[in-house]
């Protein structure tokens, strides 16, 4: 046989008539396919060593035997032979059987192979395994796809119904359809995602994949597939989509989500034109100031508390969304008219306006808010954005805490705006500031008893330029804090030579911006310049707008304490605009009032103004507070002042800010 062998091509590595030698030969040698008698010399039986062989080596054998009875080919089966042949064989036989074991047991090996893999694979991926026989109309459902469902493996049998009856009922048809296709040769894999009942009664998103197999006809017969739980991935897949439109913070949509909503806004209002909206561009005002004073944690929570403010003073229609930093944005559907907007932005004012505990102080937050309403010249969003952002600005300009509606006067180009910004930090350097000086005369003696310290900037193309121009680009961009410190000084050195060339008594009121307010260094730079100019304290006095002054009630008095002790007094500019009470006032240690132009101006005009003004006159009286009345532009507003018993006037009518030379001659 070895000759036969050698003759068919193959090499003959081994020979042997002993089981034992016979497996320590095979050990040593690696042999492709082992022929072997059932009957050996020595103890071992040819059926041990050939099981022997199998469980160790994984190498065919090929049985030679005489034996041919049932029994004998048995038991070669059960020691998994393969093949058998009967003594006397011609070498035909011997080829074909080396052929078929050495392609059997390489199959087998594959196949081995690739059902380690498919096992393996399954596992790691935790996945569930269904395999339907569509003859028999049976699925065999593996544990781990009962177990997705929250089942024991008993729990549930083999009939198809046991998955799709669990199918949520509006994903049935799906799951079937798609089932369906794939049968009909349609689509080349079955792939779905649904909801399906687990055993605790919720629905739970799997995803079900399968591959159909088809006998010689086509015909599909069994179809096997994966099964797993998706749960996890479709929770992260709609956080993911919240989180893209949506602001971490407050969680209200984000600019993306909210430029989508006014576009499409914009589209059903240019189909059918009557159907209003306008849309409100909000920035907090000096919202930086808190940031940078109370740190960051204390910034979002107020950004939180105002998030929920506005919520409360709009309608659950409408759309608040966090544009970025302190900028939020808001979409008012159904607007009837202009008054409408007023309404709503008094009521966001109102709402944010009450006082809040940020850290360990109280603070009044307002926004400047600008509103742009919808005409049939938008052609998009960003236009409309854009629009209620100047209005937005423009209301910051004029001191902030109060709504504008955009017109067409305000689309100063960013690109100026830009400019300006560039200019300004070049102003200082270039002594660009001016310092403007406006009388503020005495009722009882006609006289002038102090003047206000008002600045401009010569700017050097576009001339001179008023503080609304400016003011608000030098307080955001902190270029006010060198500003102030410009006009105190020289207002304190103008009032110096003043007082030496014969107005001993004369002082100056020098405004004082938010940033400056908030500086720690405030008190101190006020000392320094009073003795570098060396002007007696009662010759300057500090004028802090109300909205100011209220916004951290206890950090004013503190400061204006201090200011006090130094003997530099304070007081309260437009008073009347920033919605304080009778209760603060006496707890601001004052010395005087001004009573802001708006109310001056309505005299006349206005009888509940006129009795406004009357109070508030009597009111400061009673604590002890002088008066100015500022804007007094009518010889009615002055005599009506008069009547009042008003101190002080400052206003037009008595003269406009003019340079330290022309305020010299008036003091002549
Ligand atoms: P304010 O402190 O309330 O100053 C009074 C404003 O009213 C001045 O405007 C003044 O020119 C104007 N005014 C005076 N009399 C009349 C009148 O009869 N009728 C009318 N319609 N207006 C009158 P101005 O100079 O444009 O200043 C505007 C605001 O800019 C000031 O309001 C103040 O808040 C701010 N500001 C001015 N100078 C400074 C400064 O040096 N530092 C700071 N931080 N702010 C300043
Ligand atoms: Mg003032
Ligand atoms: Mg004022």
């Amino acid at each position: 046989m070895a000759a036969s062998l050698e003759n068919m091509g193959y090499i003959v590595a081994g020979q042997t008539g002993r089981g034992e030698i016979a497996i320590r030969q095979i050990e040593e040698l690696r042999p492709d396919l082992v022929l072997m008698d059932i009957r050996l010399q020595g103890q071992m039986h040819g059926i041990e060593a050939a099981e022997y062989i199998h469980a160790h080596f994984d190498i065919p054998v090929v049985f030679i035997s005489a034996h041919s009875d049932t029994i004998t080919m048995q038991s070669a089966i059960r020691a998994q032979a393969y093949g058998y042949l009967i003594k006397p064989f011609d070498e035909r036989d011997l080829r074909y059987n080396i052929i078929t074991a050495l392609y059997k047991h390489g199959m087998e090996r594959k196949l081995r192979e690739s059902e380690e893999r498919y096992a393996l694979a399954v596992r790691a991926a935790n996945d569930g395994i269904w395999d339907w026989n569509l003859k028999a109309n049976e699925i065999y459902f593996s544990h781990r796809w009962k177990d997705i469902l929250g089942y024991k493996a008993e729990e549930i049998g083999n009939d198809p119904n046991e998955w799709i009856s669990r199918v949520h009922p509006d994903h049935k048809n799906r799951v079937q359809t798609d089932l369906a296709s794939h049968v009909k040769g349609l689509t080349p894999l079955f792939e779905c995602e649904y909801l399906i009942r687990h055993s605790n009664g919720k629905y739970l998103w799997v995803l079900s994949r399968g591959l159909a197999v088809r006998d010689a006809n086509g015909k599909v017969y069994r179809m096997a597939g994966s099964h797993s739980d998706i749960a996890a991935r479709k929770l992260a897949e709609e956080r993911l989509a919240h989180d893209a439109l949506h602001d971490a913070l407050t969680g209200l949509p984000n600019r993306v989500l909210f430029m989508d909503r006014l576009e499409n806004r914009l589209e059903r209002t240019k189909r059918s034109p009557d159907d209003l909206f306008a849309l409100m561009f909000i920035d907090l005002d000096r919202f930086k100031v808190v940031n940078d004073s109370l740190g960051h944690a204390v910034g979002d929570q107020l950004l939180i508390t105002i998030s929920h403010r506005l919520r409360l003073s709009l309608r659950p229609e409408d759309t608040i969304s966090r544009l970025s930093g302190d900028e939020f944005a808001v979409l008012l559907h159904d607007v009837s008219d202009i008054n409408d907007v007023h309404r709503v932005a008094d009521r966001i004012k109102g709402q944010l306006v009450t006082t809040t505990l940020l850290g360990a102080v109280e603070r009044s937050p307002s926004a400047s808010i600008g509103i742009a309403i919808f005409n049939t010249t938008y052609s998009s969003a960003a236009e409309l954005l854009r629009d209620a952002d100047l209005a937005m600005y423009r209301a910051k300009a004029l001191g902030g805490n109060r709504h504008q509606l955009f017109d067409e006067t305000m689309q100063v180009s960013a690109i100026e705006l830009l400019q300006l910004e560039e200019d300004l930090k070049h102003a200082a350097a270039r002594k660009e500031w001016l310092v403007y000086y406006q009388p503020i005369v005495s009722l009882a003696s006609n006289e002038i008893i102090g003047v206000e310290a008002l600045v401009r900037w010569l700017h050097p193309k576009r001339g001179i330029l008023q503080p609304s121009e400016f003011i608000h680009l030098a307080e955001e961009t902190g270029h006010i804090l060198s500003i102030g410190e410009f006009v105190l000084r020289t207002a304190c050195l103008q009032v110096k030579a003043w007082r030496n060339a014969g107005h001993p008594n004369i002082w100056v009121s020098v405004n004082i911006s938010s940033r400056q307010f908030q500086d720690q260094n405030m008190v101190e730079q006020v000392s320094q310049i009073l003795s570098e100019t060396e002007l007696p304290s009662d010759g300057l006095r500090l004028e802090i707008t109300e909205r100011l002054a209220i916004h951290d009630t206890e950090y004013s008095i503190k400061i204006m304490k201090e200011l006090q002790e130094m003997g530099v007094h304070t007081s309260l500019d437009d008073f009347g605009t920033g919605y304080s009470s009778l209760a603060y006032l006496n707890r601001f240690p004052l010395k005087f009032l001004k009573i802001d132009q708006s109310f001056i101006q309505d005299i006349q005009l206005d009888e509940k103004n006129e009795s406004l003004v009357a109070a508030i006159i009597a009111m400061a009286r009673s604590l002890g507070l002088e008066v100015v009345a500022e804007g007094v532009e009518k010889d009615e507003q002055l005599n009506f002042l008069r009547s009042q018993l008003c101190e002080n006037v400052q206003g037009f009518l008595l003269s406009h800010p003019v340079t330290a030379m022309e305020l010299t001659k008036l003091l002549k």
